[in-house]
């Protein structure tokens, strides 16, 4: 079986600059390159909420443009996402695959094998971690992105992550020196 990271994107992978969907407004996060290199064990996959296709503030082209964008520059840097799942709709229009929802996580654990109790997600929102429980995997909160603005509301909405970091490259090293607890 595979493990794998469930990564957010924006705020996580790229910064969050509001909705971001312009390759010129694209910045690479601090640390996501040499993170992603040090876990070289596990299956990546991005699972975003991308609400401003349903907003109608960009559209799905320009989704994958920016998102092509990003996988071009960790492809020249020899790092893989097996799959990108996004989630185009609208908040109000309750489907079944906006985060926290699962959806995209059981899609990918049926195509790739994955062994869910060995695997991660890692976002900068509750939704993220939300997520990753409710899926049986481990997750990590992270402070960058929107992650300082809502972290009150783990706590109000009793949301555990298994460890809350300050940038992408501690949580990566502390998903490696986990690894001999499982
Ligand atoms: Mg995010
Ligand atoms: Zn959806």
């Amino acid at each position: 079986m595979n493990k794998a990271i469930f990564l957010d994107r924006d705020g996580v992978l790229n910064k969050d600059t509001g909705y971001p969907h312009k390759i010129e407004d694209f910045i690479l996060s601090d640390g996501v390159v040499s993170g992603l290199k040090k876990l070289k064990d596990f299956k990546f996959f991005i699972i975003s909420n991308q609400s401003g296709i349903g907003r109608g503030y960009y559209t799905e082209e320009d989704f994958h443009n920016f998102n092509n964008h990003l996988l071009d520059i960790l492809n020249k840097n020899n790092i893989k996402i097996e799959r990108t799942y996004f989630c185009p709709h609208h908040p109000n229009e309750v489907c079944d695959c906006r985060k926290p929802n699962t959806k995209f996580i059981k899609e990918a654990t049926k195509e790739f094998n994955i062994d869910l109790t060995n695997s991660w997600v890692i976002g900068d929102h509750p939704h993220d971690v939300e997520m990753g429980i409710n899926a049986g995997c481990k997750a990590i909160y992270l402070l960058t992105g929107h992650g300082k603005k809502h972290f009150d509301e783990l706590k109000k909405e009793n949301i555990k992550p298994n460890f809350t970091a300050e940038n992408f490259l501690q949580a990566a090293e502390f998903i490696i020196h986990n690894k001999t607890n499982n």
